[in-house]
């Protein structure tokens, strides 16, 4: 475009030249020939200037018209290519084809005629048209080049358009990147390729990243059960008696204290039984500790089975002491179990530790039972139900006292 308008202006510089130096050219030869003519007018030799203005016009390719009148308007010469003939030569311009100059008497310096001269202006019209063909071509190479570049602007903005939009939707969870590598070279290119192997480093870092999620994951959960297991294990462990694997008296303190609220709530009766070993030092003593401790754990299975109703609740109260919660329980029903493991005791094997026979051990039992009021307290039936353990003792052991 800049090349083009420079192009533009040197050629009217130019022309502008051309014409300047043509019209001066042209004045020269007119004030040349004006002074003959002149003279031969003076001097009535106007036949001289027809044959001077031929010679003149036969010489000069430039000239296409030569016209002498007088001040009347009679002609008194005219040269005239066939071209020119058809022109107005009534309507005079200052042109640069067209010159024109009075005629001068010469000693009297009165106006004897006017010389009309036309020059050919085709070489004139030929830089012209050649100029307007180039700066037309110039100016349609300019668009043509303005239209190229417009259209790869919109081409190279479409194209990055597509990967700004993939790159802003890009979603690594999803992996919905769809370019691939581009055969480019220019900086779009490398950009471009820059980006599709980021997005390829993305991808594979989320699937490492997902993969060590999951298999944490699967740890944290494996985790949470073993952790929940060894809760559980750890609970049971709190509220059971290891040797007998009964509950322990923790757990009966608890159980026995919501039974007791309950049956306080709902107007039911609560019993209790405390029952203990006869003799046991004496087991200890004869077999040994050891001996004693299967002793134990063999009474406790005899009581745990003597049980029948799922909320009757048996626990290790200490050493060889074991208690029995019976909730909405009255006082024969507690006696009948008393009764019962009794019964277990006396009907189960002889108890043997290392080849030695031990034999069968009985129990005293202490039995206590009340339906709670509102002001009673818990601890008194245990106390009762001791009380009364303490009086079968008392009485000779292997005996039933209830309170
Ligand atoms: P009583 O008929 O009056 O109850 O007499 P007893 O011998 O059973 O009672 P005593 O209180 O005199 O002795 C209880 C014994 O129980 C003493 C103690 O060494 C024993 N004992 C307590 N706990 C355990 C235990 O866990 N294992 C063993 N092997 N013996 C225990
Ligand atoms: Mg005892
Ligand atoms: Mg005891």
């Amino acid at each position: 475009m800049i090349v083009g308008i420079e192009r533009y202006q040197i050629s009217e510089n130019i022309l502008s030249q051309f014409i300047e130096s043509k019209k001066s050219r042209n004045l020269l030869l007119v004030n040349t020939i004006t002074p003959i003519l002149s003279l031969n007018i003076s001097l009535g030799l106007e036949s001289a200037n027809k044959e001077y203005l031929d010679y003149i016009a036969r010489e000069n390719a430039d000239l296409t018209f030569i016209e002498i009148k007088t001040i009347d308007k009679k002609t008194l010469y005219t040269y005239s290519l066939p071209n020119e003939e058809r022109r107005d030569h009534s309507n005079e311009r200052e042109y640069i084809d067209f010159c024109s100059k009075n005629i001068n008497d010469a000693a009297t310096e009165d106006v004897v005629g006017v010389l009309h001269l036309h020059f050919s202006d085709s070489d004139y019209q030929n830089i012209m048209s050649k100029n307007r063909w180039l700066t037309l071509k110039i100016f349609f190479m300019t668009l043509v080049l303005l239209g190229t570049f417009v259209f790869l602007i919109r081409r190279e903005f479409k194209y990055l358009n597509i990967l700004s939009e993939n790159v802003l939707s890009y979603d690594p969870k999803l992996n919905n990147f769809s370019l691939t590598t581009t055969q480019r070279q220019d900086e779009v290119g490398i950009i471009h390729n820059a980006i599709v192997s980021m997005v390829e480093k993305i991808g594979s870092y989320t699937k490492i990243l997902d993969d060590v999620n999951l298999s944490l994951e699967d740890k944290i959960k494996e985790r949470t059960k073993e952790l929940e297991e060894a809760n559980k294990q750890l609970k049971a462990l709190a509220v059971t008696d290891e040797l007998t694997q009964l509950s322990n008296r923790r757990h009966f303190e608890e159980y026995f204290q919501n039974s007791w609220d309950l049956a306080k709530r709902k107007g039911l009766a609560v019993s209790l039984i405390m029952c203990d070993i006869d003799y046991f030092k004496k087991v200890n003593d004869t077999y040994g500790h050891q001996a004693g401790d299967e002793v134990l754990k063999k009474v406790a299975a005899i009581l745990r089975k003597s049980l029948k109703r799922s909320s009757d609740f048996v626990a290790r109260y200490g050493g060889e002491e074991f208690i029995i919660v019976m909730y909405e329980t009255n006082l024969d029903v507690a006696e009948e179990l008393c009764k019962r493991v009794q019964e277990n005791l006396k009907n189960a094997d002889a108890f043997v530790f290392d080849g030695e026979k031990i034999g069968h051990v009985t129990m005293s039992f202490g039995v206590s039972c009340t339906t709670p009021k509102r002001d009673d307290n818990s601890e008194h039936l245990i106390k009762l139900a001791d009380d009364a353990l303490y009086k079968a003792k008392r009485s000779g052991r292997n005996c039933i006292v209830t309170f």
